[in-house]
């Protein structure tokens, strides 16, 4: 299981769809699943305004969601979380649902761009109304041609938002996961450098993970 942490627009989303076709294992994004289930009128009232609008929404829904996700059989032998545990509650939900389905612990990959940069790169990255691939500028969707389009919530205030509700909400959690299995990496960098670091630290994390069950 592998915890991808960091702030808005620190290029979790790039990262994490490279991690899943190197692994080949699933990257689940919370923030996708509620944008999906609001848009399919799945989901509907509180938990789509506070989506819209940059707030977390409640712990219980996403546990939910995360719970019953992770249950499918394309998990089985490993996934990734963008995006969960935001929050403590979830962080513990998140070790208790580990306990019960004997499950490996995490390792988590902490992310990590100044706030300056961040804005900057909220500012000027478009997301694909089609298929919901991320870029980082203006332009055509590689895959399907579909002009791009700023992502609703990267809006300079709902942006400030979400950047604040990371501060103080997730923030804490570094410190809940810092230790053995918990890495910082530099995020400020172009994509594939960061992803190289990524890849060699799963790489040998897997090798010592397999060693470790197989004793
Ligand atoms: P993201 O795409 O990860 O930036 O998430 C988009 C939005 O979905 C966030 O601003 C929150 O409103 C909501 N969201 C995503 N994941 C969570 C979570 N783990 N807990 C609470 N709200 C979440």
């Amino acid at each position: 299981m592998i915890l991808l942490f960091g702030p808005p627009g620190c290029g979790k989303g790039t990262q994490a769809a490279r991690i899943a076709r190197r692994f080949d294992i699933p990257a689940i994004s919370t923030g996708e699943m509620l944008r999906a289930a609001c848009s399919a009128g799945e989901q509907q009232g509180e938990a789509c305004a506070l989506v819209a609008g940059g707030g977390l929404v409640d712990d219980d829904l996403v546990n939910v969601m995360v719970e019953r996700r992770i249950a499918r059989p394309d998990c089985r032998n490993g996934f990734l979380l963008d995006g969960f545990p935001r929050t403590l509650p979830q962080a513990e939900f998140l070790q208790d649902l580990i306990e019960r389905r004997d499950l490996v612990g995490p390792t988590v990959i902490h992310l990590d761009v100044p706030a300056e940069a961040l804005i900057a790169r909220l500012a000027s990255r478009r997301q694909c109304p089609r298929c919901g691939q991320i870029y980082s500028q203006p332009g055509t969707c590689d895959t399907d041609g579909t002009d791009l389009a700023p992502r609703a919530d990267d809006r300079p205030t709902v942006a400030e938002r979400r950047l604040r509700a990371y501060r103080e909400m997730t923030g804490p959690l570094i410190e809940y996961y810092r230790g053995d299995g918990y890495h910082r990496i530099d995020g400020d960098r172009p994509p594939e450098a960061v992803f190289q670091q990524i890849e060699s630290l799963l790489e040998a994390r897997l090798v010592r993970v397999h060693v470790a069950r197989s004793r």
